[in-house]
């Protein structure tokens, strides 16, 4: 970048200074010189001005490439600010969904959509030392989630640190990815909770990651900050899930400006032991379990019945806060049945009009 800089100068204002020297009368001397020699050499100098006029643009374009991750916003305090960068809004099964053959992923079997991935968060922060990367889920989309990241960051050639939340596939099975079928990765750095980590040291596939070294197992600690990147941290609350071979966690982020609430995964908001309105009032965003939208999306089974929030649950549930509240809500984790997958759909206006938002992919959010 600094060296971009050097050659704008030098090829842009290095002849200018003798002539500013010799003055008005030395500038008539010298063109009258030359005036003869530049209409023979017409057709090499004009191209070489051309020339030299692109490559000053050039330079200018590279370095606004490499200055740009970590500057997602302008103006204000927040340029400079790490970033969060939405990767992925679906549930576990993404879409299109096996065995679904209606209308929500009929068509994306025939044309996949680019903004249809398994629920993920991404983290970058660029500071003197370097830049980073770290990945909240490995989801069975990281592929194509870990290209995003490291294009929109543009550290190409950076791995990230994961940082999971518990052991349901659409959460952690793209650490497969990791291992020496794919990338034969090296010294991942992995984050999970207690249980979560001796699952995976003592269950194949994932056992073998560890054993070869692509990646470093870390156990978090509930309600412990952790250091995430440089200027990013982490503190992990366990949440009730159907906690089959782990804890489930949710992340407040917390960045040195902004702090975000990410729980991809919840039963019932009345079963948690802390208030969803008093964890919104702590943070500046959350990003919050809506796997369906309302009962006509189950069959019209008794919602009780269903172990997540509905849209419609929460909803109701942050109806009396007021607007600003309801608007850090980013509602995540969406069923491929669930209608707000449509900007076009009534459920998704409805959800606009209440005042809630929902979660798009490539969305970017400095911390
Ligand atoms: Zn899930
Ligand atoms: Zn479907
Ligand atoms: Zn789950």
């Amino acid at each position: 970048m600094v060296e971009s800089k050097v050659l704008v100068r030098d090829c842009q204002f290095g002849a200018s200074c003798t002539l500013r020297e010799h003055g008005w009368h030395g500038l008539r001397i010298a063109f009258f010189a030359i005036f003869p020699f530049m209409v023979r050499l017409r057709f090499v100098i004009l191209p070489c001005m051309l020339s030299m006029l692109l490559m000053g643009c050039n330079h200018r374009a590279a370095d606004n490439v490499v200055s740009s991750p970590g500057h997602a916003l302008k103006g204000g305090v927040l340029q400079n600010s790490p970033v969060l960068h939405v990767l992925g809004t679906l549930q576990d099964g993404g879409a299109p969904h096996m065995g679904c053959d209606r209308p929500c992923c009929r068509n994306l079997f025939l044309r996949p959509a680019t903004d249809r991935k398994v629920v993920s968060l991404g983290i970058s922060d660029e500071t003197e030392a370097g830049g980073e990367l770290a990945m909240f889920e490995a989801t069975p989309d990281v592929a194509s989630q870990l290209h995003a990241l490291q294009s929109a960051a543009g550290l190409t050639d950076v791995l990230p640190s994961i940082f999971l939340t518990h052991a349901h596939i659409g959460h952690y099975a793209g650490l497969m990815n990791l291992g020496r079928e794919v990338l034969g990765a090296a010294g991942v750095q992995v984050y999970a909770m207690p249980r979560f980590r001796a699952f995976l040291e003592s269950n194949g596939p994932w056992d073998q990651l560890v054993s070869l070294g692509n990646v470093e197992l870390n156990s978090l600690q509930a309600d412990s900050l952790v250091q995430v990147t440089k200027r990013v941290q982490a503190r992990p609350i366990l949440v009730p899930h159907r906690d089959e071979y782990s804890e489930t966690v949710g992340y407040r982020i917390l960045g040195p400006n902004r702090s975000v609430l990410f729980i991809p995964d919840i039963n019932k908001w009345g079963l948690w032991d802390r208030d969803l309105a008093k964890e919104l009032a702590l943070v500046d965003r959350a990003y919050l379990d809506a796997t369906f939208f309302d009962a006509s999306e189950v069959g019209n089974r008794d919602m009780s019945e269903i172990p997540h929030p509905f849209m419609v649950e929460t909803m109701a549930l942050l109806s009396e806060l007021n607007a600003s509240e309801r608007a850090k809500i980013q509602f995540i984790h969406l069923n491929h049945t669930n209608p707000c997958l449509s900007d076009t759909s009534v459920a998704y206006r409805q959800v606009l009009e209440a005042g809630f938002q929902v979660a798009r992919m490539h969305d970017e959010y400095p911390l």
